[in-house]
């Protein structure tokens, strides 16, 4: 079939679309594709229809693809993930049944990286703070709360893949002594490696976490961490909320366990604990990680590529490994 556009095939292939997709992601599917939008949910009769025919799943990094939704799709070839983080997907089910899962890699790092770099500026300097100061007219009347310097410190990364390489980058410019953690070192990178998150908080004023969701990292910056960080540390999390045990964290926040948290990612999102919204120490984005146009366009050319590869039975781009 290499060479034969999905669209010039007699039958066009189903897909079970399981996340809201960008509307661009959407009509170009539509266009090559029988897309059923989320009928899993929404239209329990129309998918039991559809179940047999469906030969593609297209989901999003937050979106579940457990083993019982891939049991239910017995003609399912390929799922493919807008986003670069798949722990919402069961691949241990998929490969079983020699369904290949892929993602998004490498094209978000630069943005990841950015609002990682913005989060830890934000939060160490105030930012958002002096933001509402501003506005609030305080200003006239008083001096803004000093923040605390970033350039120069010594910063700790959690996870030291595609992102956390390009974290590193920038901090470099920012003269941070930089050391990180992850299952085994990099040999590619200087940086010195500590053998747990534990140890490696114990040793910076820095902790950004970026390593993948899912059950290996769950809870991984748990109340030992943060108070090996200590009250002079900050907590940046653009990883997953599952990495980080956010009643833990909550606590160390709010008796000065350490100094303040930046964070992209949650337990239960979209919801964030009103502890965590009602705390002055505390810098909160919407996971907005990869959230700019250009990085969301080139995520969704990335998911039409791969399976539009699959469909013309060409090599997929970014297959994942397990
Ligand atoms: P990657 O290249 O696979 O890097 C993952 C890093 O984490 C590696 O250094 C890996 O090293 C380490 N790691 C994995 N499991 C670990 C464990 N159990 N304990 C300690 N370290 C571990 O992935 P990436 O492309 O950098 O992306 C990382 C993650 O960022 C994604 O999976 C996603 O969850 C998150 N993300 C968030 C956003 C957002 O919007 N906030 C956007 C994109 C990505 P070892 O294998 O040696 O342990």
């Amino acid at each position: 079939m290499a060479g034969t556009s999905a669209s010039n095939m007699t039958a066009r292939p189903e897909l079970l679309v399981v996340a809201p997709l960008m509307p661009f992601v959407m009509e170009a599917l539509r266009r090559d594709y029988t897309v059923h939008d989320r009928i899993h949910t929404n239209d329990p009769a129309a998918f039991a229809a559809a179940a047999p025919r469906i030969r593609g799943v297209v989901a999003n990094g937050e979106a579940k693809v457990p083993r019982e939704l891939i049991a239910r799709l017995p003609a399912l070839e390929v799922i493919s993930v807008f986003g670069v983080g798949y722990d919402g997907v069961d691949v241990a089910a998929a490969h079983e049944r020699g369904v290949p899962v892929t993602n998004t890699p490498d094209v978000l790092n630069d943005d990841v990286a950015d609002l990682a770099i913005g989060l830890l500026l934000a939060v160490a300097r105030r930012i958002p703070q002096a933001d509402r100061f501003v506005r609030a007219d305080e200003w006239p009347g008083a001096a803004p709360t000093l923040g605390r310097k970033v350039s120069g410190g010594r910063l700790g990364i959690v996870g030291m893949g595609r992102i956390g390489q390009a974290i590193a980058h920038r901090a470099a410019a920012f003269r941070m002594d930089i050391a990180y953690t992850a299952r085994s070192p990099r040999a590619n990178v200087n940086h010195t490696h500590y053998p747990d998150a534990a140890s490696l908080a114990a040793a910076v004023e820095f902790l950004v976490v970026i390593t993948p969701g899912g059950a290996a990292t769950r809870g991984m910056i748990d109340a030992r961490v943060l108070a090996a960080l200590g009250p002079e540390g900050y907590l940046v999390n653009v990883a997953r909320g599952s990495v980080v045990d956010e009643p833990a964290l909550i606590e160390a926040l709010r008796s000065g366990v350490i100094a303040g948290a930046a964070l992209d990612v949650f337990a239960s999102e979209p919801h964030v604990p009103e502890a965590l919204r009602a705390m002055p120490n505390v810098v909160l984005t919407p996971h907005i990680g990869s959230a700019t146009r250009q990085t969301r366009e080139a995520m969704g050319q990335l998911v039409l590529d791969n399976l539009r590869a699959h469909f013309t039975g060409a090599p997929l781009l970014t297959p994942v490994d397990a």
